[in-house]
């Protein structure tokens, strides 16, 4: 069996974080090293690298991502408004190689980013 990635222990509780949302299909923690005072990481229970290997039936799951982080936003108080983001691959700046879809909030965000 492939080992686990980093958020796949998070999910199964074996490395402590600070769960914001879980349900069937995808998991919500803080950001260990925030960039806003929100910073929210909300995963898919299946273990995605990249958005590159997404298939057609992920579409669901990607889909519910976006709702948890509108649900979020309002429960975090984010009424001015926020950004979600997925980094892709080594120039997109992804460092954990299973999908997690960042929700910052809590400050103006620049644009673009660095
Ligand atoms: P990426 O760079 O892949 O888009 O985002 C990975 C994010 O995971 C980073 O913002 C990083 O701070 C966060 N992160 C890395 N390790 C941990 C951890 O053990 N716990 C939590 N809560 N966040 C983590």
């Amino acid at each position: 069996m492939a080992e686990k990635t980093l958020f796949q222990k998070i999910a199964d509780k074996e490395i402590p974080a600070d769960i914001v949302y879980e349900d069937d299909q995808c998991i919500a923690f803080r950001d260990i090293n925030p960039q806003a005072s929100t910073h929210i990481l909300i995963v898919p229970r299946k273990p995605i690298p990249t958005l590159n290997d997404l298939t057609p039936e992920d579409k669901t799951t990607v889909g519910h991502l976006f709702l948890v982080a509108k649900d979020i936003a309002a429960q975090e108080g984010l009424s001015n408004g926020y950004r979600t983001v997925f980094n892709c691959g080594e120039d997109g700046g992804q460092t954990v190689y299973h999908i997690h879809l960042h929700l910052l909030g809590g400050r103006p965000l620049a644009w673009p980013p660095g």
